[in-house]
């Protein structure tokens, strides 16, 4: 790359999986244009961190602290500039991006320019218009949901044990989770395996008084470890006192009162949808080449289609799959961060003039945690369950957890807990923390 007076802007949308690991690939081989001044990598996001995804349930469920399950982006992209906020349009034939900084008022928007642009707003949850499913349910994707869950798990433990009313005993331990691929399985198995080594706690709480379910649609649960394991994970679950319930679909959950296709109905002080994830929305919206589920196209290069200097991979492209399991590459962690650095290959390729690479990838299986020493897996077609495959899970994604600092810090939480109980503290007033003051100051 020759020595320009205006430096080449490489903006990256997102600092997730895809974003933080295509910028942090990309100041490192590009060093040299970075210090020179001759490009400038900026990478936009509302959270100035990158979430470590497969360790929400064991931040939920307590074992990890949630702060240690993040990578602070600044940290880790010392060379790149980071930008907080939310895109809320692509106009790639202005090669233009708006956006609303952390901060910034509802229509305080503004432009960011760009030579090459990378797509990496990966996805959000996939909600279906069923009555009362947005009032009363949530999510399991973000650290916050996670850290929200753990707490509203614990309160509805207070709350059984502090009221004598059978029926709100029975509302506040009715646990309901739709949609049974890797976040609500490990999700409800998590915090399931959390509030049962809680109930010890709560002399008038016993472990049997919860009811703790899984709503799926189709007939299989936990499709990434194959339908073999998936059926043990389901016995396993079951055998538990999980209620796991297949061929099976949520109706109505107005005011939190669970409707279900197999015609039973009762109250749930807790609803988590997990039922899918669908391309983020400014994707869609954009002037970029978009297939029928709102994905950038792209070819197996991770180019878009006829544009060139737009890239895109992860849960938000359309990416061929080389590989021949599949048509295109399924939405998961594995895919994303390799994609981002042959993303990040290829766009250093196309900065020097060289040919660019196809990503192929074959999937090689997964592996879930069940709770504290309980797990599933099937990688390389090896089939492990129990202790094995919990351990494997827990040294996998070690290995893989973004920094040193992180690592350590992970290995730390874990050590701790060999040595002492779980925390059982509900912080649920952190949704209102300024509540006590506000009345302090009316009175
Ligand atoms: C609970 C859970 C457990 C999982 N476990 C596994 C597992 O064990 N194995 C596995 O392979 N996969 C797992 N996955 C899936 C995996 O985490 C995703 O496939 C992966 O994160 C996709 O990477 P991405 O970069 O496309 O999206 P993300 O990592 O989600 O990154 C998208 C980024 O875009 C940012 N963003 C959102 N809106 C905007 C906006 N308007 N402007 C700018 N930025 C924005 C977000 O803040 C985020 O940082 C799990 C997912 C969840 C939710």
């Amino acid at each position: 790359m020759s020595a320009e007076k205006n430096p080449r802007q490489i903006l990256i949308l997102g600092g997730g999986y895809v974003g933080m690991y295509a910028a942090l690939r990309l100041q490192r081989r590009l060093r040299r244009e970075l210090k020179r001044g001759e490009a400038v990598i900026t990478v936009v996001d509302p959270q100035s961190y990158m979430t470590y995804q497969p360790f929400l349930p064991e931040a939920a469920a307590g074992n990890l602290e949630p702060r240690h399950v993040v990578a602070p982006l600044r940290k880790v992209l010392k060379h790149c500039r980071v930008r907080n906020g939310h895109v809320t349009r692509i106009e790639d034939g202005r090669r233009r991006v708006v956006f609303r900084p952390a901060g910034a008022g509802p229509d305080d928007l503004h432009e960011l320019p760009y030579d090459l642009l990378v797509v990496a707003l990966g996805s959000i949850s996939r909600t279906l218009p069923i009555p009362g499913l947005t009032g009363c349910g949530i999510g399991f994707k973000t650290v916050e949901e996670a850290i929200y869950l753990r707490n509203h798990v614990l309160h509805q433990l207070d709350v059984a044990a502090s009221n004598d009313d059978p029926d709100v005993r029975r509302r506040a331990l009715t646990f309901v989770f739709v949609g049974a691929g890797f976040a609500g399985i490990e999700a409800l198995a998590e915090l399931e395996d959390m509030a049962r080594d809680a109930c010890r706690w709560y002399p008038n709480v016993k472990s049997g008084d919860m009811r703790w379910m899984m709503v799926e649609a189709s007939d299989r649960i936990l499709p990434e470890v194959g339908p073999e394991m998936g059926r043990w994970t389901a016995d396993a679950l079951r055998a538990r006192g999980i209620e796991v319930k297949l061929q099976t679909m949520l109706k109505s959950a107005e005011n939190r009162h669970i409707v279900l296709s197999d015609g039973e109905e009762f109250d749930a002080g807790t609803l988590v949808w997990t039922a899918g994830v669908k391309a983020h929305p400014v994707v869609k919206d954009s002037d970029l080449p978009v297939d029928d589920k709102g994905r950038v196209e792209v070819g197996a290069d991770l180019v878009a289609e006829g544009r060139p200097h737009v890239y895109a991979a992860g849960d938000n492209a359309r990416v061929p799959d080389l590989s021949g399991t599949g048509e295109y590459t399924a939405p998961n962690a594995q895919h994303a961060v390799r994609q981002a650095r042959r993303l990040a290959d290829n766009i250093v390729a196309d900065l020097r003039g060289r040919e660019r690479r196809p990503y192929k990838h074959a999937y090689v299986g997964s592996v879930a945690s069940l709770g504290l020493h309980k797990g599933v897996a099937n990688v390389y077609g090896i089939k492990l369950r129990g202790f094995p495959a919990w351990f494997m899970h827990r040294t996998y994604h070690l290995s893989r957890m973004p920094t040193l600092n992180r690592k350590m810090r992970v290995t730390a939480d874990w050590t701790l807990a060999l040595f002492f109980r779980r925390e059982i503290v509900s912080l649920a007033e952190l949704e209102r923390p300024r509540e006590e003051f506000e009345l302090a100051g009316r009175s």
